[in-house]
């Protein structure tokens, strides 16, 4: 008989330094021949490479993605006594950048397609309420227009925490620019993944582009001259450097990225125990870039076990917990229906760069085998 066992690990670490390791080893080389570790032409280029590639006027790089958060709404003047309305369904580090300013995260429900709900989002509008804080979740746009409409007609700020979704695109506008400043993570897991920790913050603000600037270098000015009080939150050089060199082929990770979407696509779109994300190209509003592929399942966890015996690696993400869940964390007494039914049966398959056709197509077989 064949032996039809594969390893198809949920993501492959060591593949996103080995894919390219000669190269990488060639910037680390030239970074610390020329010692250039903080704050040099490495991070400079990549902050305008990236407001480039995302048509914002200005990008910072700092030192994760959740500084990148709350930098933005502390820069937005968002501290105590404020409310600061987010998705339910994203990660703390959303809910946990918003109380680090002081303020208040409340947790709303989740639609259809498990971006933030905009009718959730007004009924959960108060006299406190200063933000909205849409997640870009699994590399897709929130709806954006509603949201805009909402924020105008209550006279709020919105702040994209587009964590992960570099280059995902609404009617044509890139996630992270769509607000008044907009939040990436390179995590190494992320669409564009660094060695480490690094994020970036998109903004078309100028004045709130210095502030968030001079804040992540000990509220330091151009001149040297410390002028408020500041944090050390800079991305590092080295990192700046790497991600530099993937951006100029981010776009072909994308298209990969949304070719392996299509395939989960043809080939479950059938089921009907499973419930798939948009295709790439079901909607012209949107321009998806498939940071996950997140289902929702019948008899998730014989689903998932049964994966896994077949070296099949699957993920919940957020280890299963939504925000207003977090009990520990002062979310008492909060229901959301819809989002808790969602994580009785969500969780991710394996979508990343190093995937071949037939690993995606191995992955299609064992879940229609389970099913039959
Ligand atoms: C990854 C992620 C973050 C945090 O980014 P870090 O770089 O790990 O700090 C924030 N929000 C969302 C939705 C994320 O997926």
């Amino acid at each position: 008989m064949k032996e039809t066992k594969k390893e198809v690990p949920f993501f492959n670490y060591p593949y996103l330094f080995e894919s390219r390791e000669e190269d990488f080893i060639e910037i680390f080389k030239d970074i610390g021949r020329r010692g250039a570790y903080i704050l040099q032409k490495d991070l400079t280029k990549f902050e305008s490479d990236l407001a480039k590639y995302c048509n914002a006027n200005y990008a910072i790089g700092v030192a994760n993605g959740t500084d990148a958060i709350w930098l933005a709404l502390e820069a937005a003047g968002i501290g105590e006594g404020d409310e600061v309305i987010l998705s339910s369904h994203t990660y703390i580090a959303t809910a946990g950048a918003v109380a680090f300013v002081k303020a208040k995260p409340i947790p709303v429900e989740c639609k259809e397609d498990w971006m933030i709900d905009p009718l959730a989002v007004e009924a959960a509008i108060t006299s406190k309420t200063k933000a909205i804080l849409p997640t870009q979740l699994n590399g897709r746009c929130c709806d954006m227009d509603a949201l805009r409409a909402i924020a105008k007609k209550h006279d709020l700020i919105i702040i994209e925490d587009a964590a992960q979704a570099l280059g995902a695109k609404y009617k044509g506008e890139f996630a992270g620019t769509m607000g008044l400043a907009g939040t990436i993570s390179f995590y190494p897991a992320k669409t564009l993944g660094s060695f480490g920790d690094a994020g970036a913050i998109l903004t078309n603000d100028k004045e709130l582009y210095d502030k968030m600037r001079f804040a992540r270098d000990h509220g330091r000015n151009d001149e040297g001259e410390f002028i408020m009080w500041g944090y050390n939150s800079r991305m590092d050089n080295f990192q700046a450097a790497i991600l530099n060199y993937k951006l100029a082929y981010y776009d072909d990770e994308v298209k990969r990225r949304r070719e392996i979407a299509s395939i989960y696509h043809k080939e479950l779109s059938e089921l009907h125990q499973i419930k798939l994300p948009q295709n790439p190209n079901a909607n012209v509003d949107y321009f998806d870039v498939y940071q996950n592929y997140e289902i929702m399942a019948d008899k998730r966890e014989e689903l998932r076990e049964f994966l896994k015996e077949n070296g099949i690696g699957t993920l919940i993400q957020w280890g299963g917990q939504a925000v207003h869940s977090l009990s520990k964390l002062g979310f008492n007494n909060i229901s959301l229906p819809f989002t808790e039914n969602f994580f009785k049966s969500c969780f991710m398959i394996p979508l990343n760069t190093s995937l071949t056709n037939e690993d995606v197509l191995y992955v299609c077989e064992k879940i229609k085998e389970f099913y039959k």
